[in-house]
């Protein structure tokens, strides 16, 4: 069974812009599919109804196992979206103290996921000592920590420089050979959905709607 499953999903928001029409989309577990499309597409609208954030105008939406209990999505934003009193390590904790992890586990599981992301030893950092890449690498952390069913992340990379962006897109594609978690990667970068993924989600705009569905026998090379 898909981890989650479109069918028909349409989003008219209360302003009447019709944001998406008609979408079908099915992911696999273990699949890194690319969501590509211009701005304006309906990318983020259906990234937002896929973590139960905001519900569909007509058509269902379903995840594995039923409902959209928070914990069995972790999103990423363009904005790290830290919390700037806290430390990397007490922000990546926060999801699991919110869901009652006791704090010692808490705290190895944020050192084990700060660590996965190449930021052992920065446990202690706040967020205005890192740099833009290093905030992301914590928002990643804190997305995977609870070890959701799904990952989506929404152009998490577009507002870093293009070398750190190149770092970043190259450490997630080895963390998720390592991990094999779900995930939707939000892009309009047709450079970046190839080099990410096998599997790509087009979408145009007026009205909002997946256009092709493309799955690619062998990887980009990286480099
Ligand atoms: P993308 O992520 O591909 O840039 P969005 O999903 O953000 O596209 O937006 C799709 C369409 O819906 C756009 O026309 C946008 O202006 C509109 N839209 C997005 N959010 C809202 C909202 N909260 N209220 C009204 N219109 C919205
Ligand atoms: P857009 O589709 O938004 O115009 P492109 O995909 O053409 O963006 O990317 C612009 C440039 O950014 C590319 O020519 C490439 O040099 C660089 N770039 C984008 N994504 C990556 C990536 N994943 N790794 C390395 N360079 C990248």
């Amino acid at each position: 069974a898909p981890v989650v499953s479109l069918a028909g999903v349409t989003k008219r928001y209360a302003n009447g812009t019709l944001a998406v029409r008609g979408v079908d989309m099915a992911i696999g577990q273990g699949d890194f599919v690319s969501l590509l499309g211009p701005s304006g597409c309906g990318k983020s609208t259906v990234l937002r109804m896929m973590a139960g954030l905001i519900p569909p105008s007509a058509g269902r939406i379903e995840m594995a196992s039923g409902g959209h209990a928070t914990g069995d999505v972790g999103f990423v934003f363009q904005e790290p979206t830290l919390a700037p009193w806290s430390n990397a390590l007490k922000n990546v904790m926060l999801p699991l103290r919110l869901a009652g992890v006791p704090k010692p586990e808490a705290e190895a599981r944020a050192a084990a996921a700060l660590a996965s992301v190449g930021l052992a030893g920065f446990e202690k950092s706040y967020p205005r000592a890192l740099s833009g890449g290093m905030k992301m690498r914590v928002s990643i952390a804190r997305a995977l920590v609870t070890k959701p069913r799904l990952l989506l992340m929404d152009e998490p990379f577009a507002a870093l420089d293009e070398i750190t962006r190149h770092k970043l897109n190259n450490d997630l594609l080895t963390l998720w050979e390592a991990e094999r978690f779900t995930a939707i990667f939000v892009t309009h970068s047709v450079f970046e959905s190839v080099y990410l993924s096998r599997r790509i989600v087009v979408m145009a705009a007026r009205p909002g709607r997946v256009v092709e569905d493309l799955s690619v026998d062998a990887p980009y090379p990286r480099g």
